[in-house]
This record gives C-alpha cells, structure tokens and sequence, in this order.
C-alpha cells in the first residue's frame, strides 16, 4: 500500500474542501458542501460500516448510524475515498472492521485515518504528549488524541499501532471501558455513543434538493413528494418538526 500517495489524496481532498492540512475537521459538514452527493443515515447492524453509491452526477453515501459517532466520522472519511479516489467499481460496501478486507478497503481505512489525522498533526501532538509522560503514551493521552481528532478507540489504537507508537499488547489494554476512561478525564461522551435511536434513519442533501425542485417546477404531486420524501426518512418534511418554544436564531 502506498501510503504516501493516499496521505497526498487526503491532502488534495482537504484541499478542495476548503480546510487546511492540519486542523481537526468536521467531517460531516465538509461532506454536506459536496455537490450532488444525498447522505443517508440509517442503522445497517454489527457487519456494516457505510455504502458508496456513485451514479452519473448522482452519488450517494450511507452511514451506519446505530455506530459510535467516533465511528460515523471515520465512516464518512473512508467513503469519501471511494467516491473520489476509487475507480474499482461503482459501488463500494464496507465492512465494520477497520483493516482488512480487499486492497481498495484497505486503502480507503488508510485514506480515512489521513484524512482524520495529518501525520504531521498526529505526530506533533504524540511528541508533545510522550514528553508530558516519561516517553510513553498512556491512557490519558490517547483519550486526548481520539477527543481532539473525533475518533473512536479503535480508530485511534488501530493507528498508534501502525505508527509504532503502541504495541499490540498497549493498544489492547485500552479497549476496555472506553467510555468511562473518557468521561473520568472530564469528557464528554457523545464520541463514543450512537446517534439517539429515533433520529437513525435520515436523508441529507442531494435528494431533498431534487425533490424540492421538481415539486417546484410542476415535475411531481405533492403527493408525490410527499411519497419520496417519507420514503427518505423525511416525515418531519412532511409533516413539520415539533418544536418547543419556536426556533432559536442564536
Ligand atoms: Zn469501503
């Protein structure tokens, strides 16, 4: 694997979207400014992680929302790479463990930890923190690392190890009681937990646009519309969100 050459594609994809090469990002609102990409979240059980649809100049990425949301965003970075870097197929599903299957998966776990992580940034940081303890990472610090990257454990640990910074051993006894080793640094949890099981199922960006217009050009009912966008997991499209105390402009 060419490691070099998926670090200068994160790189080129930072690029474009906006961001500079070091700084933590906000996936999900970088994926929201793509144009004619919809976003689909919905629970796809303990095998999947995401799908990458790619049609002509219409794409679709899924995420699997009954995961970490440590995990969406490691999620969402590996299915950028098959909707820009990939040219094996049209369609990529991905599987939940990071680092293994096919070479293009593969790949695309290593394009998503870049992305997530710079080297430079990630090496910085684990040099300033060695220094604070004894020349070792501890706990504490790679808590810190996965809070200040929005990553979950296993995203972070499966890194350490690949850049020599952790043995396999290390890295195993940090998997246990994630959450609270965070929360006892005074963290707070939402990285480690799933999205609220009602609000799981959602469609984002692209199809929501298109069906928009079409209603607006006279292409569809409103039945119709009505029809695709509850299709979608839309109904607070539909039928308008309950809200308490009306909207907030700041
Ligand atoms: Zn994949």
């Amino acid at each position: 694997m060419d490691k070099m050459d998926l670090w200068k594609k994160a790189l080129s994809l930072r690029k474009e979207l906006g961001e500079d090469a070091t700084s933590p990002i906000d996936i999900f609102a970088l994926a929201y400014t793509i144009d004619k990409l919809s976003i689909v979240y919905y629970p796809m059980g303990s095998n999947l992680s995401g799908i990458c649809i790619k049609g002509a100049g219409n794409n679709v990425i899924a995420i699997n929302s009954s995961m970490t949301l440590g995990r969406q965003r490691f999620s969402m970075a590996h299915e950028l790479y098959h909707l820009y870097f990939d040219d094996d197929g049209l369609t990529a599903v991905c599987a939940k463990t990071i680092g293994v299957g096919s070479e293009r998966e593969k790949q695309a776990d290593q394009f998503a930890s870049y992305l997530l992580m710079p080297p430079d940034a990630l090496s910085d940081m684990v040099k300033r923190l060695k220094k604070s303890d004894s020349g070792k990472l501890t706990l504490r610090d790679v808590v810190r690392l996965e809070q200040y990257f929005g990553v979950s454990r296993q995203t972070i640990l499966y890194r350490l190890i690949g850049e020599n910074e952790l043995t396999i051993q290390e890295a195993d006894s940090m998997r246990q009681n994630v959450i609270w080793s965070a929360v006892n640094l005074g963290y707070d949890d939402t990285l480690y937990r799933p999205t609220p099981e009602d609000k799981q199922y959602k469609t984002y960006g692209y199809y929501i646009q298109q069906a928009d217009k079409a209603l607006e050009q006279g292409l569809i009912s409103s039945g119709k519309y009505d029809e695709l966008l509850l299709s979608a997991f839309r109904s607070d499209l539909v039928y308008g969100e309950e809200s308490e105390g009306g909207e907030l402009l700041d």
